[in-house]
């Protein structure tokens, strides 16, 4: 019997890849035109690596967050103005100024009426991601909130599941994630036991909205039972 559903929160409950294309536009914006293109290609081939740099523990938030500038701009000692400018604009665009996904509220809010209680796992840094909840009034909706860098341990650590599960106090079996990465999310989950319902818009997943999940854990539920 599912009692607890766990929900990832970038990509899954907002619009985060938008956000983040964004942010990464008007960050860019403070730069000359003329060096847009190796600023881009330095952020594609090097910024998710130094975010697992980050995750690992290898360097702190703020190493991050000035890496992740300073290395686009050609001579990167020489403009720390610079670089503290691009950051602040991108972190207005992914924490301040993000949508939620269709059918989030809704989702909640049912989930709610079930019965369901509700948590948030999610990875990165505490400032930022405190910020999206309070921007998108998430916190009325979850009875425990658990962010990777307050705890410093990530999805897809089995580790990040066994405090959560600790925290709520809860067995594997009464729990549910659902979450957009099949790596982070739905493996991790399953791999300490806790079922899990793949998101994904374009309906590579089980469920493409986030209004039939509600109906997708109902399924879970009932298949405890046979
Ligand atoms: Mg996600």
């Amino acid at each position: 019997m599912i009692t607890d559903v766990v929900f990832d929160l970038d990509d899954t409950l907002c619009d985060f890849q938008m956000a983040k294309r964004r942010g990464l536009k008007a960050a860019l914006g403070l730069l000359p035109e003329s060096i847009h293109q190796h600023a881009l290609a330095a952020w594609e081939s090097r910024e998710a690596d130094l975010y697992v740099s980050f995750a690992a523990g290898k360097i702190n938030r703020d190493e991050y967050r000035h890496q992740r500038f300073a290395m686009l701009l050609p001579d990167e000692k020489n403009d720390e103005t610079k670089v503290e400018a691009m950051n602040t604009t991108f972190m207005f665009e992914v924490n301040d100024n993000i949508g939620l996904i269709d059918g989030a509220a809704e989702c909640l809010q049912e989930l709610h009426s079930m019965g369901l209680r509700c948590h948030l796992l999610t990875n990165g840094p505490v400032d930022g991601q405190q910020r999206k909840i309070d921007r998108l009034k998430l916190a009325r909706w979850f009875h425990y909130i658990q962010i990777g860098e307050a705890v410093g341990v990530f999805k897809p650590d089995p580790q990040a599941f066994k405090i959560l599960l600790n925290a709520i106090q809860k067995p594997a079996k009464s729990v549910v994630m659902v979450g957009d990465s099949l790596h982070d999310d739905i493996e991790a989950a399953k791999s300490v036991g806790v079922a899990a319902i793949h998101f994904n818009k374009s309906g590579q997943g089980e469920v493409a909205s986030l209004k039939d999940v509600p109906e997708a854990i109902a399924n879970v539920s009932h298949s405890d039972l046979d």
